[in-house]
């Protein structure tokens, strides 16, 4: 039986950087992916081939909407569905052969198959396209089993009409119309993706702001920027049911009246956020706790109850996100070996791929009013900016949360041009507890879009934005 000082259960980006981080600390490690592909949600039917149709469907809207204005005109613009999928395709086999790569570097053992526990140091990996099954032995099991995602129990799924984000990657035609339960990151993705292509999208969203996690001015700007390329909104909405009758999906939801109505579309995504998984591992073999949601419980070491057993990524509590889960991979090896690794998980940033982008990171604004916290605020407007005016991105905003006694920024949160890359500055900011002068007083090249993050700056210092 094959002997490891490590096994991680799952490539997704939690999984494989777990791996990477364990193998160069010089522990042996094996990983078991249950897929054929490696990668994980991410990599094959996540924020990879959702950021390559963006990209596809943004070049489209733009060759359609905003070329003409720039001088370029083109007769016989037509989209290609089956090439933008098939590009698509590409770049997710491109991201997966990486990771096969990267394991190989690394001297990492892939084992394809099923992996469950038969009790706390031992694994049986089934594989999933028949073979033999095999044991191994490991003095560690990191779980990066990751997340499905969430059904709702009064929809029936057919995968064909109502379907998940997964079937939404992979739709070969244009939709005529395309209805999207959730207004959440993901729902809102989506619906960018084929209202720029040119479908009729209705998004009903239960609660009354979208991307509802987010800092509300995110949720404001989104509806009115995503509005313009005729996304239609139904918020506080209770979607109640969706059936399919041939080609057409009928979604009906409570409005906040209290009456009753119905979309229609070829489509409904049910993207109503994602569930931990963990069928097939036989956690109750290594006696393994779980919380609520399906979560598996973890201690601030991300440990479970069972010594050198522990769990990364969506599988636990915390933000749904790629990052996050590759952050506390690297967490994890590092405290197998003995190191004393931090994660300051206020500092993860969050991003919705729309355009204009979105994002956000530290305090919302109104998680400093409930903790009562004295705090002031920056605003510098995109349409205010030289680069944006160049490119011609007008909308949105930086928006600068500062420490109303010390200065310190406490929550950068943005909407605009590139901003998925810009809020990487204000996480270097934060955490390096820099207040809102400091970065008003570092040079920005100009003209950037990152000069809305020093206007921002200035205007939270003492009102000083000079372009505003
Ligand atoms: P996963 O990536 O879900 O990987 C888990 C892996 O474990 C899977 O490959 C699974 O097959 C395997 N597995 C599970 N059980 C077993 C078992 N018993 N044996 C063997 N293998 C097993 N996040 C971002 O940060 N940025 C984005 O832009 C973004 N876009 C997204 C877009 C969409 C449409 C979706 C659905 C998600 C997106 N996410 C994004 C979220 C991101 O994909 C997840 O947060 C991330 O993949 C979680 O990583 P993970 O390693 O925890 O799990």
């Amino acid at each position: 039986m094959n002997q490891y000082d490590v096994t991680v259960i799952g490539s997704g980006p939690g999984g494989y950087v777990a791996a990477i981080r364990c193998a160069q600390l010089g522990l042996k490690t094996a990983l078991i992916e249950k897929y054929d592909t490696l990668g994980g949600t991410c990599l094959n039917v996540g924020c990879i081939p959702s950021k390559a149709l963006l990209d596809s469907t943004e070049h489209y809207h733009n060759a359609h909407s905003t070329f003409k204005e720039h001088g370029i005109e083109l007769n016989d613009l037509r989209v290609n569905m089956p090439q933008m999928n098939d590009r698509k395709n590409g770049v997710v086999k491109a991201n997966t052969d990486g990771i096969v790569y990267l394991m190989k570097k690394n001297k990492i053992d892939v084992i394809h198959g099923m992996g469950s526990f038969v009790d706390k140091t031992h694994i049986k990996i089934v594989p999933t396209n028949g073979g033999e099954e095999q044991q191994i032995e490991t003095k560690n099991v990191i779980i990066a089993s990751g997340s499905k995602p969430t059904v709702l129990p009064f929809i029936s799924q057919d995968k064909e009409r109502i379907i998940t984000s997964t079937e939404a990657l992979n739709i070969r035609e244009v939709p005529k119309s395309f209805v999207v339960i959730g207004g959440g990151v993901i729902g809102l993705e989506m619906a960018s993706i084929y209202a720029r292509l040119g479908s009729e999208v209705t998004v009903i969203e239960y609660t009354d702001a979208l991307v509802p996690t987010m800092d509300g001015s995110i949720g404001k700007e989104m509806k009115r920027v995503l509005g313009k390329i005729g996304i239609k909104f139904m918020l506080g909405h209770k979607v109640t049911g969706a059936t399919r009758e041939g080609d057409v999906v009928t979604v009906t939801a409570t409005s906040p009246k209290g009456e009753e109505v119905k979309v229609e579309g070829d489509y409904c995504l049910v993207a109503v956020g994602r569930s931990p998984y963990t069928a097939g591992l036989n956690l109750e073999a290594a006696g393994i706790e779980m919380e609520e949601r399906g979560r598996i419980k973890v201690d601030a070491h991300l440990q479970t109850n069972v010594p050198g057993i522990y769990a990364i990524g969506d599988v636990v509590r915390g933000a749904m996100l790629a990052h996050k889960a590759e952050e506390e991979g690297v967490f994890v090896a590092e405290t197998i070996v003995g190191q004393k690794p931090h994660i300051n998980y206020l500092l993860i940033p969050g991003v919705v791929y729309t355009w204009p982008e979105a994002a956000g990171v530290g305090y919302t604004e109104e998680q400093l009013k409930e903790e009562g916290r004295a705090y002031k605020t920056g605003n510098f407007p995109f349409r205010a900016s030289g680069r944006a005016r160049a490119s011609g991105d007008l909308d949105g905003f930086v928006k600068v949360l500062a420490d109303k006694t010390t200065d310190e920024i406490l929550g950068v949160h943005m909407v605009g041009p590139r901003i998925a890359d810009l809020i990487a500055e204000a996480v270097t900011a934060m955490e390096f507890r820099a207040s809102a002068e400091d970065v008003a007083r570092m040079s920005h090249a100009h003209p950037t879009y990152a000069e809305a993050m020093k206007e921002a700056c200035l205007a939270a210092t003492e009102n000083r934005a000079i372009h505003m």
